[in-house]
């Protein structure tokens, strides 16, 4: 590369001009993501080798995770029994085979005499200490000075199998990087404005993507990081601050201004005093209802807190306005149970509540869709029925969301359309972490319950094991003979829904005809009529069943005070913020609560830290906490398809106070130039809508 391509490298030059990276590699690298030098530039090392990082082969034990540098002195298949491929390597204080048990040709390849290699992995012993397929590295070949003896930083890379054959392993990347390394100041305009980089101390970023990839000591590096997860964590805060003022200025939405009759009426004749929380945050709704400004709130509260009739409170107040609301929940029992609730609390002071629900007649569906246009009818109840086209409303004032993490930002946004700038109230019983509150709902804002109705203990929680099997049937059996009724719960996933349905089923009938034969034992699930469904938890509410046999439909919601023992199989299959959910069933009355988890043995690492997890505490943010550290926040949320979480060097758990000040100067920004117009806005607009707005755009809510 002469001087004079040099200068005309730019951020969206592709790679393919990239000394080092021709035709064929640039073809790998486009289906890797990498295009643009930009792109490049922004592949960041997963991780740093310093000789602080490594061990001496000597000190060496099994079972630890570790990282080794040393020599190659073979390299070659063995066959026996298990074909594998083992290297030896000696580090000058002993030797250790790196095996593998495959044999792929290339593998023969990889490794040569002589060259200096970092392998990690967990040590283990057979016949002597050894590497099972280790992550590799090489750092330096035949005759090269070894860069870590002179004290320096190795950035180690991604890579895949197709990626390191075509020779862009960690040491392909290092070396493409370190070529373009006294370019890169040139390459990258900065992407913040100064004024920011002076207040919040931050390297500029030409330093930070030379650092970040060569770093000069442990220092900059870590300034190097904090800067570019600052930016990352900057443009999503900036679209969502840009996101929140465009809702506020294209149009007002609806004004509530009066408190009404139906509202006082409910207030009166609630059966118990609102808690502190539920009045607080009672109070932020109603302000938002009355400015004309359209409420978007998330309410979040952890199972149990009560916010049903806080939501309830709220649509009354769309209703006393003149304006019909809609609750949509997740799943068709949810709904019912809802409905079930409003109509309740509701008939007697005059207000129509109706469920829409899959399955009812074509006739009944035509009356209730006619009544909902023509506003007769006041509160709408339903799932994601409510969001067919067919469905109209004449004056929809007021939007209920419950159980958000179910339904996906889309759908938010299309029951929104129906109705001219809506409020919506989003509900959640996920303790979301703060941290992926902000990034992931940063556009609402948002109110907690934080605080249970009195008298409410604990559920005691245990985690058995099928020896106990017995054990625990006497003690259900003595449960019940108190007068309580019990839940057991039976896995359902879609993979293997047909045989979990069986499972259920079979055990249904041997729970109620030979374990259980004195007692009315019923059976749940999400596959019967809407009509069984509602009967069977009827019943089960009005006291006549004691035991209820059900698959997860009854995750959500599902309200049954009386209800105090809960039974869960198979709790290893269940991912620890579903167990929470199910545990949230039960510990809705006055009666001390139990909840057993049987798992069969043999457990994975992960399933044993959900099971103790569950056994520790009843903190829904704790728990939340817990599945966020072993399953990362995309799956958790359902949001991986929208890889708006697949951040590339901040981290939601660990980066939180990062994220915390980049919000606040994303925010202050907006705050003192809303338009964008200044020079530095305009910069930040440009920028934001280049290289981020396609990434976050389904952040958006409406
Ligand atoms: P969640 O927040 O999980 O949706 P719910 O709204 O279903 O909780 O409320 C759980 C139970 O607590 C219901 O039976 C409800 O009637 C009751 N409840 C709600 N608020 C209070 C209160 N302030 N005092 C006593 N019980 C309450
Ligand atoms: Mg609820």
């Amino acid at each position: 590369m002469n001087a004079e391509t040099t200068n005309r490298l730019k951020p969206e030059t592709p790679v393919q001009y990239v000394k080092g990276i021709g035709p064929k590699r640039s073809d790998l690298l486009r289906r890797a993501g990498i295009e643009t030098i930009q792109d490049l530039l922004y592949y960041f090392p997963r991780k740093y080798l310093d000789r602080s990082s490594i061990v001496a082969i000597r000190d060496l034990k099994p079972g630890r995770e570790v990282t080794i540098v040393g020599r190659v002195y073979s390299a070659e298949s063995v066959s026996g029994r298990r074909k594998r491929f083992v290297v030896l390597v000696g580090d000058g204080t002993g030797f250790l085979q790196c095996v593998w048990f495959v044999s792929a040709p290339y593998m023969s390849r990889l490794f040569k005499p002589g060259e200096t290699v970092a392998f990690s992995g967990k040590a283990s012993f057979y016949r002597g200490l050894q590497l099972v397929h280790p992550e590799y590295d090489k750092i330096s070949e035949e005759g090269e000075q070894n860069p870590l003896h002179t004290g320096g930083i190795i950035p180690m890379y991604p890579s895949t199998e197709s990626l390191s054959e075509k020779g862009l392993d960690s040491r392909g990347f290092r070396k493409i990087l370190h070529a373009l390394l006294p370019m890169i100041p040139g390459i990258m305009p900065e992407t913040l404005p100064e004024s920011l980089l002076a207040e919040e101390g931050l390297m500029p970023l030409g330093q930070a993507l030379t650092h970040v990839h060569f770093p000069a000591d442990q220092a900059s590096l870590s300034g190097a990081r904090h800067r570019l997860k600052f930016e990352e964590l900057f443009f999503i805060q900036l679209h969502l601050a840009l996101e929140r003022r465009r809702r506020e200025t294209v149009e007002p939405g609806i004004a509530f201004t009066s408190t009404g009759r139906t509202y006082k009426g409910l207030m009166t004749s609630l059966p118990f005093d609102l808690t502190g929380a539920q009045k607080r945050v009672l109070s932020e709704i109603l302000r938002d209802m009355k400015s004309p400004k359209p409420m978007n709130r998330l309410l979040q509260g952890d199972v149990g807190s009560g916010k049903t009739v806080v939501a309830l409170l709220a649509m009354l107040n769309a209703v006393d306005n003149g304006y019909q609301a809609a609750l949509m929940a997740p799943t068709e029992i949810l709904a019912e149970q809802h409905y079930i609730t409003l109509h309740r609390w509701l008939e007697e002071l005059g207000i129509r509540v109706r469920l829409l629900r899959g399955g009812q007649k074509d006739t009944e569906r035509r009356d209730l869709l006619k009544e909902i246009a023509e506003g007769t009818v006041h509160l709408a109840v339903g799932t994601h029925a409510l969001l067919e086209s067919g469905v109209r409303f004449h004056r929809l004032g007021l939007v209920v969301i419950d159980e958000q993490h179910r339904f996906g930002v889309l759908q938010r946004a299309a029951l929104q359309g129906k109705g001219a700038r809506p409020d919506v109230l989003v509900m959640t019983a996920t303790p979301i972490p703060r941290t992926l509150a902000l990034t992931l709902y940063g556009d609402l804002d948002v109110s907690v319950l934080d605080e249970r109705p009195p008298g409410r203990k604990p559920v005691r929680t245990v985690w058995r094991g099928e020896d106990k099997r017995d054990k625990i049937y006497a003690y259900l059996r003595e449960q019940v003979g108190k007068g309580r009724q019990v839940y057991i719960v039976y896995p359902l996933v879609e993979e293997s829904e047909k045989i979990d349905l069986a499972a259920a089923t079979v055990a249904h009938k041997r729970l109620s005809r030979e374990v259980f034969p004195e007692f009315r034992v019923d059976l749940l699930h999400g596959r019967m009529k809407p009509e069984d469904k509602e009967r069977i938890m009827q019943e089960f509410k009005e006291g006549r069943t004691h035991i209820l046999v059900s698959t997860t439909v009854i995750e959500v919601g599902v309200d049954v005070p009386n209800a105090a023992v809960m039974l869960i199989e198979h709790a290893e299959r269940f991912g620890l913020t579903q167990l929470h959910q199910l545990r949230g069933r039960v510990g809705r009355g006055p009666a001390a609560s139990t909840c057993i988890l049987l798992a069969a043995g043999g457990l994975s690492e992960d399933a044993r830290t959900r099971l103790s997890a569950m056994e520790a505490t009843d903190d829904g943010f704790r728990i939340a906490e817990t599945d966020l550290e072993i399953r990362g926040p995309g799956e958790l949320f359902g949001t991986r398809q929208h890889g708006m979480l697949n951040l590339r060097i901040a981290n939601l758990i660990t980066d939180g106070k990062i994220l915390e000040t980049a919000r606040k100067a994303a925010f202050r920004i907006t705050e003192k130039d809303p338009n964008m117009q200044s020079a530095e806005g305009r910069k930040l607009i440009e920028t934001y809508q280049k290289h981020h707005q396609a990434r976050f755009g389904l952040l958006a809510v409406g």
